[in-house]
């Protein structure tokens, strides 16, 4: 395509995508009126709503919508053929919500969404039921001229760690097939600054299990000869990080983060972390947090300050969450540690190091002729070219669908930004930056549909 008529696409497009935003506006305010929370203890007939909501504005588009269920909470795939011969391309969001919270910390009803200074406030008006909206208004810009063929997945069970994915995948992973999927549950690097996420961390969860008594004794009679159990715990959780506070597990993986403008001020605003207190770990700061490795110790069993008594105590146990490198293997990664936990046992101890859960990282291949489109659709939607960022955390999705579909250029896109707070109190969407992200979904469409084969 000629430069001349792109630019003319681009500014149909953003025309079109801004005479749409009202109405995408008004059915985001809908679908995050539906308190769709996929945890047990939340009433499962609001995700089924959500599901029914989401089929409806799929099917008003004209594509072939289905809602399957395989063990866990609904989801919807909705799809609708381009022209003979065109890509096919798989969006992917999810209409489930986080849980509220306290409803105190709220400056507005979660479910009520409330517009105040260009952000939309509400549970799930960014994370996700904008990503579903994105998609959406991406499909209502091109009308019957869809330029490509479109699968839509729209999961209902993500909050809850995507349990049945992998056998959604397996049953209905034909209809799902596609030359370019587009995850859009991530976000940008600032207002203003579009990004694509291309490495997010895997994690690993272990507990390990102290024993050095079969039962507990007197403190004052034994101390001094005899080990507790929390004795030898808190030695072999001290012996995970060196001084400097990186992760002392010899043997793992890391890799180096993009070079992106993140100085401590930021980290310190960012985290809440108190004056004096210095950040830990060697390297920048955006390697430490998005490509090294790292643990935090979540959970640990022994006696409450409140009811403790004077016994050496027999069995203690901890529960460590380890983030690794995006290319790090999950289940070498354990082995890893529990070696290393191993190798550090103190006075014989009896240890045990058991895997609780694992789950790969993700490093996309962000190279070739559909990043390339992605690009240029976002430098025309901003005005900028995106920056790669890495996540710290870990979405298992997206190792499942880059395992289940080897092929496909994989984007992760979305409509965070570092205020939207997703998942806490006062989550919002920036509507202005919603805009942008509709438009680019709208502008990577019409590129790949123009893209010779
Ligand atoms: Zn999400």
């Amino acid at each position: 395509m000629s430069e001349l008529s792109s630019e003319k696409r681009t500014t149909d497009l953003r025309e079109r995508i801004r005479g749409l935003m009202p109405q995408v506006r008004a059915d985001l305010y809908a679908l995050t009126r539906i308190p769709s929370v996929s945890l047990d203890a939340f009433d499962p007939a609001h995700v089924e709503a959500s599901a029914e909501a989401t089929a409806a504005l799929l099917r008003a588009e004209g594509l072939e919508v289905e809602i399957v269920r395989e063990g866990g909470r609904p989801a919807v795939i909705g799809r609708r053929p381009g022209p003979p011969g065109s890509r096919t391309v798989m969006l992917y969001a999810h209409h489930d919500v986080q849980p509220p919270g306290d409803e105190a910390l709220w400056d507005s009803p979660p479910f009520e969404p409330t517009e105040r200074a260009g952000r939309l406030y509400g549970r799930g008006a960014a994370d996700d039921k904008a990503g579903v909206m994105a998609h959406v208004a991406a499909l209502r810009a091109h009308g019957d001229a869809l330029p490509v063929g479109v699968t839509v997945f729209v999961e209902g069970e993500e909050e809850v760690g995507s349990d049945s994915l992998p056998t959604i995948l397996e049953r209905h992973g034909e209809k799902l097939r596609a030359d370019a999927i587009v995850l859009a549950d991530s976000g940008n690097w600032d207002v203003g600054e579009p990004a694509l996420t291309t490495t997010l961390r895997g994690n690993v969860r272990a507990v390990i299990t102290a024993s050095t008594l079969d039962h507990g004794v007197h403190s004052g009679m034994f101390g001094g000869v005899v080990p507790d159990a929390l004795m030898v715990l808190v030695r072999l959780l001290a012996a995970l990080h060196d001084d400097e506070g990186n992760l002392a597990v010899p043997g793992l993986r890391e890799g180096v983060a993009a070079d992106l403008d993140y100085d401590e001020a930021r980290l310190r605003r960012e985290s809440g972390l108190l004056d004096g207190v210095e950040p830990v770990g060697s390297g920048s700061l955006l390697t430490r947090m998005w490509t090294k490795p790292s643990l935090t110790t979540i959970g640990i069993d022994a006696p409450s300050v409140a009811t403790s008594s004077n016994t050496l105590l027999p069995t203690a146990a901890a529960k460590v969450s380890m983030r690794i490198a995006p290319d790090e293997d999950d289940l070498a990664a354990f082995e890893r540690l529990r070696e290393h936990v191993l190798a550090h046992v103190p006075w014989g101890a009896r240890v045990e190091v058991e895997l609780d859960e694992r789950g790969a990282g993700f490093a996309a291949d962000a190279e070739g002729p559909v990043y390339d489109e992605a690009r240029a659709a976002f430098h025309d939607a901003w005005g900028v070219a995106p920056v790669d960022i890495g996540v710290g955390g870990s979405i298992p999705f997206v190792a499942a669908f880059a395992e289940r579909f080897p092929d496909a250029a994989i984007l992760v896109t979305g409509v965070e930004d570092p205020d939207t707070r997703a998942h806490g109190a006062n989550e919002s969407l920036h509507l202005a930056e919603f805009e942008r992200v509709c438009l680019a979904e709208a502008l990577l469409l019409a590129r790949l549909g123009a893209l010779p084969a």
